[in-house]
């Protein structure tokens, strides 16, 4: 594993990381409609409404 030559300042690292700042932030913003109650979900995540992941109920809901 190749380690960085250089370290990053403490600002850039802060930019990148910000999300105030949408161009440049690791903010997720790839969202699809949970099949089954229709609410805004994650992609690649289980639902955090009813915790369906593709249709079929993975996890308890969270209230
Ligand atoms: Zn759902």
């Amino acid at each position: 594993m190749g380690l960085p030559s250089k370290r990053t300042p403490k600002n850039k690292t802060r930019t990148r990381n910000n999300p105030a700042n949408p161009g440049k932030s690791l903010v997720l913003k790839s969202t699809n409609t949970c099949p089954k109650c229709g609410n805004i979900k994650l992609s690649h995540r289980a639902c955090q409404f009813c915790g369906a992941y593709k249709a079929e109920k993975v996890t308890k809901a969270s209230k």
